[in-house]
């Protein structure tokens, strides 16, 4: 029997949550224990079952509990616990993981480049394409450009490429040669204009930065297909095309940051192909294992890779366990489970559709949902203090934590972010369980209000 009030005691004495307010925390008397989890059902250590509509951190897509990912772990642990890809040696999860990848994304992103987590996939983007430049001739291109609300991470530059004021101000961030733009935000944004014009005007954001900045200096433009962290920020359809035309007008890299958007989230398998997308980089995480070891990727594209090793000798970079072979062994497994399960198709057409449709039936006329926006498996409920003039809540952009925490305490996951509740749940949610994720959504909404 797990001692809970003992747990709660060395946590708050000895464990230092990430992105926590301890003192909030203690108030709270500490944090729930999760002890088990089996499909999209967390159950805490006093035998509470808790509904998870956030798939962990947006990576359990295959729900929790799958005795493949398991047993595939528990072989290779058995056969090869750890060996690495420095120098001259490999293993063949890794190998097989890499061939997997190629396969899977866009053709022209051969080549897998593996760490731990999607900040440092994006960490090494960064040094991978001031290095590119630099063999091309044009050291001088060292700027990346981000958005306001994207997500990268939280090292040093993956930090620098977020989009949070909030984050900046911890460290005195951003490094020097980052840039952000505009976020293609439709519902603080798009106004009396039509969504393809805002997606226009949005990408056109990008491209003023980058004349200001003088495309010499400029090294890759980031985003996520769709933004995550930032708000579930949906692009209208014209953004990504205009991204793609610009980037190659000005001779600048594209990254798509697919650590959210990848592995069926969107109902495709990468967000890269939902939008049209033409990246030279993507980076992978979470979904790549449904987050059962840690594990990331950085697909790097013909023209990247193809100078980097034919021109620039060794690269040195990498990480210890980069393609550790358990992680790879058990990405293998996850991805057999989301083909062999249809689990990209059922984001699209099924699941995801059906999720989506039922908020909007249940949340019909709620006096503060301003909008509700999905994609495939990943969705927002915007709040707002009148729905007919949109005008929000006082307060800065709370109240999306107050209704995730009326949801925290009626056993539901969801997320707030700013002004909206967000949820990404598994992939394999079940219809039942979508009726409950919109009841209880509903039961904090009406709460919040
Ligand atoms: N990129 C995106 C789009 C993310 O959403 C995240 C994490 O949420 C990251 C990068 C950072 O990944 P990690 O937390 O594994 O470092």
């Amino acid at each position: 029997m797990t001692d809970t009030a003992e747990l709660k005691r060395l946590s708050g004495a000895h464990h230092w949550h990430p992105f926590t307010d301890h003192q909030e925390l203690a108030a709270l008397g500490g944090p729930r224990i999760i002890t088990h989890a089996e499909g999209v059902w967390l159950t805490d250590s006093t035998g509470a079952r808790i509904l998870d509509a956030m798939a962990g951190l947006w990576c359990v897509n295959v729900g929790y509990g799958r005795r493949e990912l398991a047993d595939a772990a528990y072989r290779q642990l058995t056969d090869l616990s750890f060996y690495h890809g420095f120098f001259k040696t490999t293993t063949e999860p890794t190998v097989r993981l890499a061939a997997k990848l190629a396969e899977l994304t866009p053709p022209g992103l051969s080549r897998a480049f593996f760490a731990n987590s999607g900040s440092e996939a994006n960490d090494t983007i960064v040094r991978m394409a001031r290095h590119y430049w630099a063999l091309k001739g044009k050291p001088e291109k060292r700027v990346f450009i981000g958005r306001e609300h994207g997500y990268h991470g939280t090292t040093m530059a993956a930090t620098s490429l977020n989009g949070m004021k909030v984050m900046h101000e911890q460290g005195g961030l951003p490094l020097p040669g980052f840039a952000h733009v505009m976020a293609p935000y439709p519902f603080e944004g798009q106004g009396e204009m039509s969504a393809e014009a805002f997606g226009r005007l949005a990408a056109r954001a990008v491209e003023e930065k980058i004349l200001a900045i003088g495309p010499e200096n400029v090294a890759a433009f980031i985003g996520e297909p769709v933004q995550g962290a930032g708000g579930v920020i949906i692009p209208p359809d014209s953004y990504w095309p205009e991204i793609n035309r610009i980037c190659k007008e000005h001779d600048i890299l594209l990254i798509a940051d697919e650590v959210i958007c990848g592995f069926g989230r969107l109902g495709h398998w990468f967000g890269s192909q939902r939008y049209g997308i033409q990246p030279d980089f993507m980076t992978l995480a979470k979904g790549i294992t449904s987050g059962y070891i840690p594990l990331s990727a950085v697909m790097v594209g013909d023209r990247v890779a193809n100078t980097l090793i034919q021109e620039g000798g060794e690269f040195y970079h990498g990480f210890t366990y980069s393609g550790h072979p358990v992680a790879c062994a058990v990405a293998l497994a996850n991805l057999e489970v989301i083909e062999r399960e249809g689990l990209v198709d059922r984001a699209r057409t099924d699941i995801g559709p059906y999720l989506r449709d039922k908020l909007e039936e249940v949340l019909d006329g709620h006096p503060i949902v301003g909008e509700i926006r999905s994609e495939g498996m990943i969705g927002a409920i915007e709040i707002v203090k009148d729905r007919k003039t949109r005008q929000r809540f006082p307060g800065g952009g709370k109240v999306g934590l107050m209704a995730r925490d009326h949801c925290f305490h009626n056993n539901l996951i969801m997320r707030g972010i700013r002004d909206s509740l967000v949820y990404a749940p598994a992939l394999t949610m079940t219809k039942g369980e979508a009726d409950e994720v919109a009841r209880l959504a509903k039961l904090a909404l009406d709460l919040t209000a």
